[in-house]
């Protein structure tokens, strides 16, 4: 098995609760995509996710697993069929055939709707009543997403804003804001080397990507994708770049743990777009705009007893002591004790890598279905690919002040749902911004951006 192949089949082992070769087998499947000649370009997006996950079929590549019928086009094989039309106010995805509109559909809501119609395939072909529950029909409404009138159409300059993390969540951020009139220039910050894990989700990384610096890499690739944007990599950290350069207006947060997410918030950028997963099962969307009485970027990712739990499992697991898991990278001391008790781990290799990234390498599927490993798992392509629409969403809404909730959680698996979008508050407990814990850090917010 591929290592993507391998990171696909952790991620449904855990879900499933079954061994990696079931999983693997369960993902040996192949999906054949029949659009309408109006509808190539949402095919050719659900073509993309399938295909780091499971097999996108030709139709000349014999019977298929699952045919997928796009819009008012014949079946090319007998089935079975899963069909989806698509129109200005949403997505149908169903067993039966489907009446249609003829209209136009906005790029990015195309991009939107690739992703829950792949969720609708994937569910159909690995059919387990383990996975987390979608009905069909599957019925995606885009007046729930509240994207504000005519910002889709209306060009935007984006300098001044920062992209943080060019993992699975920075590719699918670019990927979706290739769609909308952007202009300017946008430094992407990445310290990390591609894992070989990462082309499973990162549409924008190949195979041939892996160690090359994460930045460089995804500026290259989605470069073509912006005539008017310019793309500056910096491999290092937002901390390290905000050194360099100074205060930053509009950190685009897409980075992969809690704790990294906390000590971003510490950089004081004057606003916050922020997306994650949860493994497959949850997309969260975070914005704030400074002086908020609401919540910052560490109120929503506050210290949790579990990050211990999974600090302390990743120490014992590499044999080494949990501060050192905690500086987050893998330092040459770390390396030569890690490369003692695991003997197959090449000290070399491993030097400057993220902790987590070796663990997820290093795990045996048992390891990764207790609560601790599941935080490290990497989610399918369409659900960084879900995230990464979402937070271009985040970012009109801010643009246009349409941002007065500041949290939304979305099941990648079902429709998402406008109205559970919430004001969350300060938590009092906050290390950043709570009155008891800094109020040195609040006075500088406030004598920092309270004009701007
Ligand atoms: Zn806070």
């Amino acid at each position: 098995m591929t290592t993507v192949g391998q990171e696909n089949a952790r991620m449904l082992a855990s879900l499933l609760g079954i061994d990696e070769a079931d999983a693997a087998e369960r993902l040996d499947r192949t999906v054949l995509v029949t659009a309408a000649p109006g509808l190539a370009a949402a095919a050719g997006e659900v073509e993309d996710l399938l295909e780091r996950t499971i097999h996108a079929a030709r139709p000349s590549q014999g019977k298929p697993d699952l045919e997928l019928v796009l819009g008012p086009a014949e079946p090319a094989t007998p089935g079975p069929h899963l069909y989806a039309s698509l129109n200005r106010r949403g997505v149908i995805v169903d067993v039966e055939p489907l009446r249609h509109l003829d209209e136009d559909v906005h790029p990015l809501l195309t991009a939107l709707a690739a992703c829950h119609i792949t969720a609708a395939a994937l569910h159909q072909v690995i059919s387990s009543s383990s996975l987390p529950r979608l009905g069909l029909p599957l019925s995606v409404d885009f007046a729930e997403l509240g994207i504000p009138e005519g910002s889709l159409n209306t060009p935007f300059d984006i300098s001044g804003a920062v992209l943080v993390g060019g993992g699975a969540v920075g590719n699918g951020f670019l990927r979706a804001l290739r769609h909308v009139q952007v202009r300017g220039t946008l430094p992407i910050v990445d310290p990390k080397v591609v894992g070989e894990g990462n082309p499973n989700r990162c549409l924008y990384f190949t195979n041939d990507d892996v160690n090359l610096p994460k930045a460089p890499t995804l500026a290259q690739a989605a470069q073509a994708d912006f005539p008017e944007l310019k793309l500056v990599p910096h491999v290092c950290t937002f901390g390290e770049l905000v050194a360099r350069t100074g205060l930053v207006d509009t950190a685009i947060v897409t980075v992969d743990s809690r704790r990294a997410r906390r000590s971003l918030q510490k950089e004081i950028p004057r606003r916050v777009i922020d997306a994650s997963t949860t493994d497959a099962r949850a997309v969260i969307v975070h914005s704030h705009s400074q002086p908020t009485d609401g919540a910052c970027l560490a109120c929503i990712y506050r210290h949790v007893p579990d990050e211990h739990a999974r600090e302390r499992s990743i120490a014992e697991g590499l044999g080494i002591d949990i501060e050192m898991v905690r500086e987050g990278f893998i330092t040459a001391d770390a390396a030569a004790r890690i490369a003692k008790s695991h003997p197959s781990v090449e000290m070399g290799a491993i030097v400057g890598k993220a902790y987590d990234t070796l663990f997820k390498e290093l795990c045996s599927a048992q390891a990764l279905l207790t609560p601790e490993g599941r935080q490290v798992l990497a989610p399918f392509a369409f659900v960084s690919a879900l995230a990464g629409v979402l937070l271009v969403i985040e970012l009109l809404r801010s643009n246009h002040r349409a941002a007065v909730t500041n949290y939304w959680t979305v099941d990648p698996w079902r429709a998402p749902i406008g109205r559970l979008r919430r004001l969350r508050p300060r938590v009092p407990d906050c290390e950043f911004c709570a009155d008891c814990a800094d109020d040195d850090a609040r006075r500088l917010v406030h004598s920092l951006w309270s004009g701007a």
